[in-house]
C-alpha cells in the first residue's frame, strides 16, 4: 500500500471543504430530529449548509423557518435552495426577496420537478422562469452573492446527450453561478469524465461532488431510477439481503460512501456536498475518515442521537 496517497496524508483535512444538505422537517419529531443533526453536524466547520425546496414551491414557508432558524439558533451559513417550476416571476422574484430580508446570501438555484414528482413531464409556467439558468439570472440581478446550481455526471434525465447538458451548465455559470454541485453518483469515472466535458466547453467552476450515503438501499434503488442516476450491480450486491439487518447495512453503508470519498480525495477533488437526509451519523464518519475534525474536540461531538 502507498503510504503517500493524498488520503492518507496528516493534513489532508485542512485541505477539504464539505457542505451539508437537509431538508425541511414536516413534524415537530423530525424537526427534532433535524436539529440534533445541525448540532452533531456544526463542530465540523462546513462551508455552508442548504436547505432544498419542495417540488413545486411545496415547502417554500418550511423551507423559510428552516433556513431562518439555522441563521437564529446556530453559527452555520445557511443557503435557501430555490425552484422556478409553477412560479410566476414575480412570485419567484417575491421569494428571493424574502430570503435576502433574511439575511441569506447563498442559494441553490434550480428548475425543480413537477408537483406530480420526479420523472413526470415539465412544462415552465408561461409567465414564469423557464429554467435554472433564468433564475440564476434573476438571483444575480437582486444580489445574491453566491449561488450554486446542479450538475449531472450522468446527463439530466430530459437532455438528449451530454452537449445539450453541458450547455445548460454552461448558460447557468455564465449567469452568474459560481459553483455546480452533482447529482448524486455511484461510479466515480462519470464523475471525472463529466468534469473533464464541463472543462472543455469552458465552464472552470467548482463541480462539487454530491455524496448520498445509502441509508434506506430500497429507497435510494428507487429514487435513483427516477432521477436518472445508475445504480452499479456491485453496489446492489454489497446491499444484498441486509434489508432486515440496519445495523450492518449502517456499517456497509459507512465503508461504500467512504470508498467513494477516499477515492475522489486520491483523484485530487477537495469539496463535497452530502445529502445527509437530516441524519448526522453517516456523514459525521465519513468525514471523520478524510481527517475533518469537530473543532473543539469531543465535547462537541456528542453522540448522535439513535
Ligand atoms: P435546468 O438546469 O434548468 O435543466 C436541467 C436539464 O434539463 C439541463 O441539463 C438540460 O439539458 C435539460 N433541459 C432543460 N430545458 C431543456 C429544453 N428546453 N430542451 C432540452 N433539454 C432541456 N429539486 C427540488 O424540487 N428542490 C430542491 O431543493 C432540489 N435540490 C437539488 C439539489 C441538487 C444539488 C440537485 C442536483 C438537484 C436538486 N433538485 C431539487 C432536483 C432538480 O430540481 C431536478 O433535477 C430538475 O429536474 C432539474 O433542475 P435543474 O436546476 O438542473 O434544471
Amino acid at each position: 500500500m502507498n503510504q503517500f496517497r493524498l488520503s492518507r496524508r496528516p493534513d489532508i483535512g485542512d485541505q477539504i471543504d464539505v457542505s451539508f444538505e437537509f431538508f425541511p422537517p414536516k413534524n415537530d419529531a423530525m424537526e427534532a430530529r433535524l436539529w440534533e443533526t445541525t448540532e452533531r453536524l456544526q463542530p465540523l466547520s462546513p462551508s455552508f449548509v442548504s436547505v432544498t425546496y419542495g417540488a413545486g414551491g411545496s415547502t417554500r414557508e418550511r423551507t423559510a423557518r428552516t433556513v431562518e432558524r439555522i441563521i437564529r439558533e446556530t453559527a452555520l451559513t445557511p443557503a435557501a435552495h430555490l425552484t422556478c417550476v409553477d412560479a410566476t416571476r414575480e412570485e419567484a422574484d417575491q421569494v428571493i426577496r424574502q430570503f435576502l430580508d433574511l439575511g441569506v446570501s447563498r442559494f441553490v438555484a434550480l428548475r425543480g420537478d413537477p408537483a406530480e414528482g420526479v420523472g413526470a413531464r415539465y412544462t415552465p409556467h408561461p409567465g414564469g422562469y423557464a429554467n435554472a439558468a433564468e433564475l440564476v439570472e434573476a438571483l444575480a440581478r437582486h444580489g445574491a452573492k453566491d449561488i450554486s446550481v446542479a450538475a449531472y455526471p450522468e446527463k439530466h434525465p430530459e437532455s438528449p446527450d451530454f452537449a445539450t447538458d453541458i450547455d445548460m451548465l454552461k448558460r447557468k455559470v455564465d449567469n452568474g453561478a459560481k459553483r455546480a454541485i452533482t447529482q448524486f453518483f455511484f461510479d466515480n469515472d462519470l464523475y471525472e469524465r463529466y468534469v473533464e466535458r464541463a472543462r472543455r466547453a469552458g465552464i472552470y467552476v467548482p463541480i462539487v461532488p454530491g455524496i448520498l450515503p445509502v441509508h434506506n438501499f430500497g429507497q435510494v434503488a428507487n429514487f435513483a431510477g427516477r432521477c436518472g442516476a445508475h445504480v452499479p450491480a456491485w453496489l446492489a450486491e454489497r446491499f444484498e439481503g441486509l434489508e432486515k439487518d440496519p445495523q450492518t447495512h449502517a456499517l456497509v453503508a459507512a465503508a461504500v460512501a467512504a470508498e467513494q470519498v477516499l477515492d475522489l480525495v486520491e483523484r485530487g477533488v477537495s469539496d463535497f456536498h452530502f445529502y445527509t437526509m437530516n441524519r448526522a451519523d453517516l456523514a459525521f464518519a465519513i468525514c471523520h475518515m478524510i481527517g475533518i475534525r469537530a473543532n473543539g474536540a469531543s465535547e462537541d461531538a456528542k453522540p448522535a442521537a439513535a
